[in-house]
C-alpha cells in the first residue's frame, strides 16, 4: 500500500500504545549493543537485493531512532522526529514513500532537504512476538521511485530474518543470565550467603594450584563458633540460624575481593586468603575475632554475644603443600584455640 493512500493508526510518541510498543522494544535489550556482523550482513543484503544505496535496521526508541546497522552510510542514531522510520512504526507493516519531498511528513526532514537528499523510502516493520512494531528494516535511495513487488517481498523476508536474529540474541542473553543465576545458587550457601562447602573446596583447589605454580603465599582461616550448641539450646534453632546469617554478612563485608569466605560445615566457617602469608592471616583473623565478639545479636529482644575460635593454616611449600595438609593444620590450630580457652586465634601446627 502506498503512503499517500494509507490511513495511519497514529501511535504518537508518549501515547499509551507507544508505551506498550516501547516496553516490547526494551524487552529485547538490543538498544546500544555493539555492532554485530550478522546484522550488518542482513542490512547489506537488503541494499543489494533492493538495488538501493542505503539500508538500515532502525529501532524506534522513546526520543530517538537507534540504528543497529547500516549500509551505504554511517549513522548511530537520530532524533525520533527526524526519522522516516519513526513514521513507519506508526503505520502498517510495510511503508513506502516514493518521493520524500512530496510527502508533507517527510519533505522538511534533514535527510530530505540536506545531504544526502533522500528521495525514496521503503521499509518493513520489525514486529515483536507480541505484535508491536519495534523498528524497521528499510532501504533508501536518492532517486525517487518504488520497489518492485519482488523486491518488496524480499525486504519483508529479510525483515523476518532480522527479527529472528533479534529474538535469538535476546534468548541467548536470557539464557546467559539464567546460567549465571544457577551458578550463583549452586555455589552459595543459602543461610549465610557465603560460598558453600563444594564451592569453597573448589576454590581452594584452584588457589593451591596457583600458590604452587607462582610460589605465592596462601593461608586459610578456620572459624568455629564457641558453645553454639548452647545458643541453640537456650534460644532455639531459629536464633542460631540468625546468628549464622549475621556472621555470614560480617564475613562478606570484611574480606578482600580476592578472599574466599565459605561455610565449611554446620557452624564452621572458613576464609581462604590468597597471596597472604602467616603474618597477614594472623592480623586478619584477630580483627575478625574482635568483630565477631563485638557484634550484638538478639534473642527475644535481649542482646546476645557470640564468640568464635579461629585456627590458621599456612601453605609453606614443604610440609603444608596441598589442600589436606592446609586444612589439617588450620583444624589443629583451631583445636588448640578451643583448648586454650576459646575466643582466640591460633596459628600453624
Ligand atoms: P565449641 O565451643 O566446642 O565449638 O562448642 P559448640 O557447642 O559450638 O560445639 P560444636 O562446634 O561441636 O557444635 C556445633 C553445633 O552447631 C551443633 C549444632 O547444633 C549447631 N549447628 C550446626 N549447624 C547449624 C545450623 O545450620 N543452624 C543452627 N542453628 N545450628 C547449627
Ligand atoms: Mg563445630
Ligand atoms: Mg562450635
Amino acid at each position: 500500500m502506498l503512503a499517500e493512500e494509507k490511513v495511519y493508526t497514529l501511535i504518537t510518541a508518549n501515547s499509551q500504545a507507544d508505551q506498550f510498543r516501547l516496553a516490547a522494544l526494551h524487552r529485547y535489550h538490543i538498544l546500544d549493543t555493539p555492532a554485530c556482523e550478522d546484522f550488518s550482513f542482513l542490512t547489506e543484503l537488503a541494499a543489494k537485493i533492493c538495488e538501493a544505496p542505503y539500508a538500515f535496521i532502525s529501532l524506534v526508541d522513546a526520543e530517538r531512532v537507534w540504528i543497529k546497522s547500516c549500509a551505504g552510510m554511517q549513522m548511530g542514531e537520530l532524533p525520533r522526529g527526524e526519522s522516516y522510520c519513526a513514521l513507519a512504526v506508526l503505520g502498517d507493516a510495510a511503508t513506502e514513500i516514493p518521493d520524500l519531498t512530496l510527502d508533507p511528513r517527510t519533505a522538511h526532514m534533514p535527510l530530505t532537504v540536506g545531504e544526502p537528499h533522500m528521495r525514496m523510502y521503503s521499509s518493513v516493520a520489525l514486529t515483536s512476538s507480541d505484535g508491536f512494531a519495534i523498528g524497521t528494516l528499510c532501504v533508501l535511495d536518492i532517486k525517487p521511485g518504488r520497489l518492485s513487488d519482488d523486491k518488496r517481498a524480499m525486504l519483508g523476508k529479510l525483515a523476518r530474518q532480522v527479527m529472528a536474529l533479534i529474538e535469538l540474541r535476546a534468548n541467548e542473553k536470557t539464557l546467559e543470565a539464567t546460567v549465571r543465576e544457577l551458578e550463583l545458587l549452586a555455589t552459595t550457601d543459602e543461610l549465610t550467603g557465603l560460598h558453600n562447602r563444594r564451592s569453597l573446596l573448589h576454590r581452594l583447589k584452584f588457589e593451591v594450584a596457583r600458590a604452587r605454580r607462582f610460589r605465592s603465599p596462601l593461608s586459610a582461616v578456620m572459624i568455629d563458633l564457641d558453645h553454639f550448641k548452647k545458643i541453640n539450646d537456650d534460644h532455639g534453632h531459629a536464633v542460631g540460624d540468625q546468628v549464622l546469617t549475621t556472621l555470614g554478612k560480617l564475613l562478606r563485608e570484611n574480606v578482600r575481593v580476592i578472599d574466599v569466605p565459605g561455610r565449611y560445615g554446620g557452624e564452621e566457617l572458613c576464609v581462604i586468603l590468597p597471596n597472604t602469608p602467616l603474618e597477614g592471616a594472623c592480623k586478619f583473623a584477630e580483627t575478625l575475632r574482635a568483630k565477631i565478639e563485638a557484634q550484638i545479636h538478639y534473642a527475644s529482644g535481649r542482646p546476645l554475644h557470640v564468640t568464635a575460635s579461629l585456627g590458621i593454616g599456612v601453605f609453606d611449600h614443604m610440609d603444608v603443600n596441598d589442600i589436606e595438609s592446609l586444612l589439617r593444620q588450620a583444624d589443629a590450630a583451631l583445636y588448640r584455640a578451643k583448648h586454650g580457652g576459646r575466643n582466640r586465634v591460633e596459628c600453624g601446627t
